[in-house]
């Protein structure tokens, strides 16, 4: 009869642990004194579990304020030296891998390119190994000791489900058991707590957490690379649907009768007009033509082409028509338009799109839903996806070094952090900022 009252009170240690170490994460620096109402725990509580998590290292004194009393104050934050993330991007074109602190500031990367139809599963699971190592062992803290690294998050061009199995269509996965190949592969630091998700998922995690989502409850995170998805988050939760597939955007129908054939195998699919991919295509079918390797570096000289003009009006046309449907299906207070494409595209054809969806949506959802650009550069696919772990982390109050099983999907940022509507993540946008900057390819839904 012991052991139930034993685990309540465990439970509430660990929910006191969690609910500081989230404030501090996401408001911090933080007074005790300040943490009180903020968390509604008592004076005492707080006390322990502040003192509990600076003995764990977690939590540091960050300098001190003076108060109305006359006493100064001292501040505490979260520690980003006392643990370690890895975000892992398979794209369309190369496998990203990025080490970040727990501040989310990049201390190593390693770019793993693909070959064309290059998405072979051996030779994914294989980069993604080779990758971990590269910044495990070359990065800014070498070699980070495996001890403080609190897991690896993968984003996937694919629908991942029981969170690990992912069901990629337009790049030929059909079912891959990439968590339990990723453990067999013998690349992977023991026991070490792995999540995947979709690729724009993950994107509209690191936008609603750290970027242009910020402060919405109600949210659409589009990612146009050479694919197109999106992340839907009702009332702050990402929504899945049954099997996790929700939010697949770019495969909802734009042209019935003579549509475009798409990668996924049907046609007139959004992703057949406005990703990357589709868009060059239509380009060269004008008798467009580029000289850069790359889709990225095309479509820049595609957008410094005057004769494009037309061809990108379409587009904006397609892109709006895209956007109406959200509008429509969603009622999202925001739309952010994310992905290395979107970025590209965006600041070129934003106005048009907006003008677009005004006169494909209904009035009223249209006029409550502002249309904005993601501001967290093409990187945050990895980003996001090293918030994978780092949502457990929080959720856990910093404990997660055991018991954590593989392949889960980890904490809905809605539901770990609800109070953060509107709230800054101090500190932590400044060190998002630092590392804008455009380079790699992105990874669709
Ligand atoms: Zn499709």
């Amino acid at each position: 009869m012991a052991e139930p009252h034993r685990r309540t009170v465990r439970d509430l240690r660990r929910s006191n642990r969690s609910t500081v170490l989230t404030k501090l994460y996401f408001e911090g620096p933080l007074s005790r004194q300040e943490l009180g109402p903020l968390t509604g725990l008592s004076s005492g509580s707080i006390s322990n579990v502040a003192g509990e998590l600076i003995a764990d290292g977690i939590v540091e004194d960050a300098g001190s304020v003076e108060s109305d009393g006359g006493r100064p104050r001292t501040l505490l934050r979260v520690a980003p030296g006392s643990g370690h993330l890895v975000g892992v991007d398979v794209g369309e074109t190369r496998i990203r891998v990025e080490l970040f602190d727990l501040a989310l500031t990049e201390l190593a990367r390693a770019d793993l390119p693909l070959p064309p139809d290059g998405h072979d599963v051996e030779r994914v699971v294989r980069l993604i190994g080779e990758g971990l190592q590269q910044v495990l062992l070359g990065g800014a803290v070498r070699p980070v000791p495996v001890t403080g690294l609190l897991g690896i998050g993968v984003g996937v061009p694919g629908i991942v489900d029981s969170g690990s199995v992912v069901h990629g269509q337009t790049i030929g996965w059909d079912a891959v058991p990439l968590g339990s190949l990723l453990r067999e592969s013998g690349q992977l630091p023991a026991d070490i707590p792995l999540f995947i998700d979709n690729g724009a998922k993950t994107l509209g995690r690191a936008e609603m957490w750290f970027g242009a989502g910020r402060g919405a409850r109600n949210a659409v995170v589009t990612l146009i690379g050479s694919g197109v998805g999106a992340c839907v988050i009702a009332d702050g939760v990402p929504y899945q649907g049954a099997s996790s597939s929700a939010g697949e955007w770019g495969h909802t129908v734009l042209q019935v009768v003579g549509g475009r054939g798409c990668r996924c195998g049907s046609r007139g699919c959004l992703e057949a007009y406005v990703g990357a991919e589709a868009v060059l295509q239509r380009w060269r079918e004008r008798g467009g033509s580029w000289t850069a390797a790359d889709e990225e570096g095309a479509l820049a000289e595609l957008l410094a082409d005057p004769a494009a003009g037309p061809l990108l009006d379409e587009t904006a046309e397609y892109l709006g028509a895209g956007i109406a449907d959200l509008v429509n299906l969603f009622n999202p207070e925001r739309i952010v338009v994310g992905g290395w494409a979107g970025l590209l595209l965006g600041p070129r054809l934003l106005d048009r799109v907006r003008d677009a969806a005004a006169s494909y949506a209904l009035r009223h959802p249209f006029a409550g839903t502002s249309l904005v650009l993601g501001r967290l550069g093409p990187d945050a696919v990895t980003v996001g996806a090293a918030t994978l772990p780092l949502a457990r982390f929080l959720e856990a109050g910093g404990a997660v070094r055991s018991g954590t099983e593989a392949g889960g999907r980890g904490a809905e940022p809605g539901s770990s952090v609800p109070e953060r509507r509107g709230g800054a993540a101090q500190g932590l946008p400044s060190a998002r900022g630092d590392r804008l900057r455009p380079s790699g390819a992105g990874t669709p839904g």
